[in-house]
């Protein structure tokens, strides 16, 4: 298999062989201690604040979106919730379903938050932003800066997803100014889904101490305390936990941050230098390092993710809705190769000469 797709990837050896292995019993001072260094690994990796705390929630990404959302906000709360793809939507989906009043700033597919879209929420009594900082969906990575400065200058609680973000695209809590950073277990971190990450800056942790919560799996209070001592209050995907524990490990011995960031980085340019020539537009205005948004201008999206799928055993990522004929993803992270990327070149060239696209 071959998985150009955006979650779950291809894990390395070292992940894979931890995933082979009985799982332990975690109320044990050696699961704690892996905890407490998963938890300082991701605060290094995001330059969290000292003061902040990180929460592991068995459950993926969606998971944690919500927990924020109910956790963090109340319905005498309003946000702003970026919406320009079907990750920005499920925001708005949430707050919804949790009555917390917003308003959704809908960029046009592809493109991104202008200082000019926001002038008009300035000064508007708005006490939280949540966004999405790469839009899975369509690929547009917005100004984590400019969105960070305009909830410092209106006093506003500032919520990135960086879900596929997080180590594929510089990202600095502390530099932007956010308050909740959100990350998953298999996006760039690479390992087996079902564990999602929230870092909490001071700030947010107040908001979840003096907020009353109707739920007992999602209660960030009751994660907190636990992980004081390294713990959960349920049993936690184990496992992914050890995994996760062995590529945070690997990539600060390897160089930290940066240099993961660097390979995907490397991984992205390869590729789009190398599609040059094929009857692909690039659909983003400004693009995350994790993905590429291609539009075939000759064949239908769905139809290419098929054949490479089922003739080549090649996974590109297909989209949805109304994107689904007319936009295809290929991903730059998990366990790929330069190489590989010339396989799936390769494969593009073949279904040209048969005519496919
Ligand atoms: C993958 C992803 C999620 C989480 O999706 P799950 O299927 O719940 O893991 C959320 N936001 C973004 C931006 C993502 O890329």
């Amino acid at each position: 298999m071959l998985n150009f797709t955006v979650g779950p990837v291809m894990s390395d050896d070292e992940v894979l062989s931890i995933g082979g292995e009985q799982v332990p019993y975690f109320r044990t001072q050696e699961f704690s201690d892996i905890m407490l260094e998963n938890e300082s690994i991701m605060k290094e990796f995001v330059n969290a604040p000292d003061a902040s705390k990180v929460v592991f929630i068995t459950g993926s990404g969606t998971a944690s979106m919500e927990a924020v959302v109910m956790n963090v906000f109340s319905p005498k709360d309003k946000l702003l919730v970026v919406d320009g793809g079907s990750f920005g939507h499920r925001f708005t989906e949430i707050c919804d379903i949790h009555h917390i009043p917003y308003t959704a700033i809908t960029p046009k597919r592809g493109h991104t938050v202008t200082p000019e879209m926001l002038q008009q929420y300035e000064s508007k009594g708005y006490t939280g932003l949540l966004v999405n900082i790469h839009e899975t969906s369509t690929g547009v990575l917005y100004d984590a800066k400019l969105l960070g400065e305009f909830c410092q200058r209106n006093n506003m609680v500032y919520v990135i997803d960086a879900i596929s973000s997080f180590l594929a695209d510089h990202l600095d809590m502390t530099e932007v100014g956010a308050d909740v950073i959100i990350t998953g277990s298999q996006k760039v971190l690479a390992c087996a889904p079902g564990i999602s990450i929230i870092v909490l800056s001071e700030r947010a942790l107040k908001r979840v101490w003096n907020n009353e919560t109707k739920t007992m799996y999602l209660d960030l209070k009751s994660a907190l305390k636990n992980a004081e001592r390294g713990q959960t209050p349920f049993t936690p995907a184990v496992g992914i936990l050890r995994q996760i524990n062995a590529r945070l490990r690997r990539i600060k011995k390897n160089g930290g941050a940066s240099t993961e960031i660097s390979k995907i980085k490397l991984q992205a340019e390869d590729f789009r230098k190398k599609i040059i020539g094929l009857p692909f537009e690039i659909v983003s205005e400004s693009m995350s390092n994790a993905l590429t948004p291609l539009h075939p201008t000759t064949a239908s999206a769905h139809e290419i993710f098929l054949k490479l799928k089922d003739n080549y055993g090649i996974w590109i990522c297909p989209n949805g809705g109304d994107m689904k004929d007319t936009i295809f993803r290929v991903g730059h992270f998990g366990a790929l190769t330069t190489d590989d990327n010339d396989t799936l070149i390769a494969a593009f060239k073949d279904l040209q000469l048969k005519g496919d696209i």
